[in-house]
């Protein structure tokens, strides 16, 4: 994918990018923060792996950003070796499986195939993630892409899927079964709302991972679904200035490189145990160093330490079971 192309990702979301402003004033933030949103180690929960990069080179991007741990979504296309890179990051790699495999059974066979769970694939799959889930291979599922339909710029990549269609159902008891997490990219239609507390209501013991915090969703949108399920968790990437750059769509930034909306910053406060950070770059277009750096600035140095702390990877290492910091 070229530059322009990534860039125009969200372009598709323009028509409602007035829906709110960003605030970009200058936030106060404390010295003490701002040094240490520089210092932190991040656990990057949207870390994929994508044609062209290298174990090597995943390794030497975490290290020079001080990204302790990264993953919780899969390769975006079939045939990438995801042992390798395992095998490179060690227990700094957070393995998830189900993305590849659906981002086939999309291509094959569109949302009817995807929500289709008498499909051989999604039986064969179903087998596959059992055993990765005993061997310890994937510590969850994801990212479920399940609703984009206004958040990619390409029609041939945009779908709704129905949230509590039976596969997701399976899945879900699946994550539930093995202790593990899933994380879902969805768009805030009021119907995929209503299938995910489906999903969240039957396994309630699920920690779910809401992808770009809904995409498009507006703040007092993802408080309010977030008060009402404890177990219910946003990540922030691509909700920044360095994917969202285009005036269409900077509606939808929670931050940029020197400021937080302040919608955003005030529920980040207000629910510090439920906001973790990712990088989403799925191509090499993207620099991954201006991605955490833009978080950095732009994000972490504007909350208070405690704060900061928890989203740049507490709330990682709790809620995915990480290990220590120190390896
Ligand atoms: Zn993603």
């Amino acid at each position: 994918m070229t530059s322009l192309h990534r860039g125009l990702r969200f372009l598709a979301l323009g028509l409602a990018a007035g829906l709110f402003q960003m605030t970009c004033h200058a936030q106060p933030a404390s010295a003490a923060s701002t040094q240490l949103a520089m210092e932190v180690p991040v656990a990057d929960v949207h870390m994929h792996l994508y044609p062209g990069l290298t174990p090597e080179e995943l390794l030497a991007l975490m290290d020079r950003n001080k990204v302790r741990w990264g993953g919780a979504v899969g390769p975006i296309v079939p045939g990438i070796d995801g042992d390798a890179f395992a095998k490179t990051l060690g227990e700094r790699y957070i393995p998830a499986g189900a993305q590849p495999e659906y981002a086939a059974m999309y291509f094959r066979g569109g949302v009817s195939e995807m929500e289709d769970a008498q499909q051989p694939a999604f039986k064969q799959l179903v087998e596959k993630l059992q055993t990765d889930f005993e061997q310890k291979k994937i510590r969850g599922l994801g990212e479920l892409i399940l609703n984009n339909r206004n958040s990619h710029p390409e029609p041939r990549f945009r779908r709704k899927a129905q949230l509590d269609a039976p596969t997701f159902l399976a899945l879900f008891e699946l994550a539930s079964m093995h202790a593990g997490f899933v994380q879902i990219h969805l768009e805030d239609d009021s119907d995929s709302i209503k299938g995910l507390e489906n999903l969240i209501k039957i396994n309630p013991a699920v920690p779910v991972i809401l992808s770009h915090c809904m995409a498009r969703a507006s703040a007092s949108t993802a408080r309010a679904l977030l008060e009402k399920h404890p177990n219910l968790y946003c990540e922030t990437s691509a909700r920044s200035s360095v994917l969202l750059w285009h005036p269409n769509v900077s509606g939808y930034q929670i931050h940029d490189q020197n400021s937080v909306n302040s919608s955003w910053l005030a529920l980040i406060e207000a629910m510090p145990d439920r906001f973790m950070v990712g990088s989403d770059v799925t191509s090499k277009a993207v620099s991954y160093d201006s991605v955490i750096s833009t978080v950095r600035t732009g994000l972490l140095a504007k909350l208070s330490e405690g704060t900061l702390r928890k989203v740049a990877y507490e709330n990682a290492q709790r809620v995915l079971k990480l290990g220590p910091l120190a390896p």
